[in-house]
């Protein structure tokens, strides 16, 4: 698929190379995460000015030659989210949601859903950055990325027998809840946070329920076992 082609992407990593270069992250729709380099992006004169940024959604034109790296040929911004990088706990969810999506995406498969969503999430830390960035969002976030990604925690009933009552606790290994009589291997979860996992995962990201603090707690290893068990990728914290 050598030659040009024009993308909508966001920028997850801008990292300096030589003198005037730049290399990207981004996450496109169509061709999931894709490496490019911006020549001369740091000179002053820059036709890209500052928009290569991380969170920039941008229209991108690439170049694709032999080299693993496309060549960045132009850059539209379509959203800066201003407003996000003001605000430190907004940028710190940003960044860690960049970092989520480009662990667990890594490869060129499209998926179109994890492009909106993670520009939902950036629209959102934009629009109202401390509610953006609580931590009951940045968990919601995650929890779609894994369905996205195909490893959605089992939650209806027991993974192992499917029993739907007595629901005690969390196996990373059998790959969602389980009941008393299949805990081994398991942590356990309590009622508040199956019910926050289920509605975390059922309403938009914008509706993401309120939870307490151990809640909070026990859903975030939720994610972060399950991403280790089954997509063998070590997640940052949610915060
Ligand atoms: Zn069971």
């Amino acid at each position: 698929m050598a030659g040009p082609l024009t993308t909508e992407a966001v920028v997850l990593r801008s990292m300096r190379y030589g003198e005037a270069d730049r290399i990207l992250h981004v996450y496109t729709p169509m061709r999931g995460r894709v490496g490019a380099i911006a020549k001369g992006v740091r000179r002053s004169r820059s036709r890209f000015g500052g928009r290569l940024e991380p969170f920039f959604r941008l229209q991108l034109g690439l170049h694709e030659g032999r080299s693993d790296l496309l060549t960045v040929t132009s850059a539209e911004t379509i959203a800066g989210y201003p407003r996000l990088r003001e605000d430190g706990p907004a940028l710190d969810a940003a960044a860690r949601a960049c970092d989520a999506v480009s662990r667990l995406f890594e490869s060129p498969e499209p998926h179109p859903e994890v492009f909106n969503l993670l520009c939902s999430m950036l629209v959102l830390l934009d629009e109202d950055p401390a509610a953006g960035a609580a931590q009951e969002r940045r968990l919601a976030f995650r929890l779609k990325l894994l369905l996205a990604a195909g490893f959605m925690p089992h939650l209806s009933a027991c993974a192992n027998c499917g029993e739907r009552e007595a629901i005690t606790g969390f196996s990373p290994a059998a790959g969602g809840v389980v009941c008393g009589a299949c805990e081994a291997g398991s942590f356990p979860l309590d009622q508040a946070a199956h019910t926050f996992l289920a509605q975390a995962l059922g309403r938009p990201l914008a509706q993401a329920p309120p939870a307490d603090e151990r809640t909070l707690r026990l859903a975030d290893r939720v994610v972060l076992e399950t991403a280790a068990h089954h997509a063998h990728v070590r997640l940052r914290a949610a915060a």
